[in-house]
């Protein structure tokens, strides 16, 4: 089936690579030639064109994305002609934390106090309402921890609005979490649905650093409660494809903090971790082919991302449980490079990897 594909980051870059053996086709539209999926498929470039748009549904038999901050224009448009998975519904509510949140209560999925903001004098209001610590983000196009600001006193209210730039906000009480957790999971064409373990995140400055699989200590209950959030939202949007649900663990269980219709940098510790990827169970679930099982391949994985500068990356070469995944992308300050997921049979061996591989993460 030829897949195409709205951007060309690593993300599709890495669904490529999964999607090769099962005899996929790839198509990519992005801004430039240099882009990580660029050598990866046909290269339809340039996004903000609109012929190469249209070039890209010609090539294509499906199409998905890789950010939910694609138009939902311009995805309505394809979707007349070939079918864009995941659909309209999931990309619409994804790409804005009010819908988000609405969807979230909606369904009865615990998730942080919130109001919406569009003024200082709604800030004030939201502030009296949820109490601080509180946490101002803009409404849509934020990502790793970008657009945000921490208000913990009423004296901080003015810079915290004026940091926004006047664009839609939503205030949201600040959770007390003792760990960060992720749920991936993927859904068929014919409603089949796997699930990915419990995933332990770590976050420096906003970015997501290292990735603990599956997460330690999580009893039965808790994996279920998880799934049965993601269940009844995959159910909800007649979500396609991979979906990811970030939570924070808190003393009163599980609350939810944001979705992703999309594969997902925890995710990224199932390429060798998992008996089939989030890539691959992806690409499977657009093509309409059967979900691989999603199992992991090893008792312990973990998942180090490289950020800003490529780094001493012979240590992981060196090393027979670690697998090496750069992005062929330049250097810049905060930029995702590449992650080294590593395999281990136990959790001694599995924390002695990542200290030999310590210099790939903040001190
Ligand atoms: P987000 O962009 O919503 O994923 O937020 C980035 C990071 O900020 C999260 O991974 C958390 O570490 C932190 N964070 C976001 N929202 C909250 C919240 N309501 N309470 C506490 N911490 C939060």
């Amino acid at each position: 089936m030829k897949i195409g594909v709205l951007g060309a980051g690593q993300l599709g870059r890495m669904m490529a690579i999964s999607g090769y053996p099962l005899n996929h086709q790839f198509g990519f539209s992005g801004n430039s030639n240099n882009e990580p999926s660029a050598l990866l498929g046909h290269m339809f470039a340039l996004e903000d064109n609109a012929d190469n748009i249209e070039s890209l549904v010609a090539f294509a038999d499906v199409i998905t994305y890789e950010s939910e901050n694609t138009d939902v224009e311009v995805v309505r448009e394809i979707n007349k002609d070939v079918q864009v998975y995941p659909g309209e519904k999931s990309l619409f509510i994804t790409q804005h934390r009010g819908r988000e949140k609405a969807l979230f209560d909606q369904l009865s999925i615990p998730c942080a106090p919130y109001q919406m903001v569009n003024s200082e004098q709604d800030l004030i209001d939201a502030v009296d309402n949820i109490g601080l610590p509180a946490i101002l983000k803009t409404a849509t196009e934020g990502y790793d921890g970008k657009g945000q600001f921490l208000i913990r006193e009423t004296s901080q209210i003015a810079d915290a609005w004026k940091s926004m730039n006047g664009v839609e906000s939503i205030l949201e009480g600040f959770v007390n979490f003792k760990r960060e957790l992720s749920l991936i999971a993927v859904r068929g064409i014919d409603n089949d649905h796997k699930y990915y373990p419990l995933v332990e995140n770590t976050h420096h400055d906003g970015i997501l650093r290292l990735t603990i699989a599956p997460a330690q200590a999580i009893n039965s209950e808790v994996q279920k409660t998880a799934e049965h959030y993601m269940q009844t939202l995959l159910d909800e949007m007649d979500h396609v494809g991979v979906l990811t649900i970030e939570l924070f663990e808190t003393e009163d269980g599980l609350v939810v903090n944001e979705m992703a219709p999309r594969v997902h940098n925890s995710g990224h510790w199932s390429i060798e971790g998992a008996n089939t990827s989030q890539f691959e169970n992806h690409v499977r679930a657009i093509s309409g082919m059967p979900l691989g099982d999603t199992s992991p391949a090893h008792p312990f994985s973990a998942m180090i991302n490289i950020i800003g500068e490529i780094g001493p990356t012979d240590l992981a070469l060196k090393m027979s449980n670690a697998h090496l995944h750069l992005y062929d992308k330049t250097e810049r300050a905060d930029r995702k490079l590449g992650h080294i997921n590593i395999t281990a049979n136990t959790l001694s061996e599995l924390n002695a990897s990542i200290a030999t591989l310590t210099d790939f993460l903040p001190n």
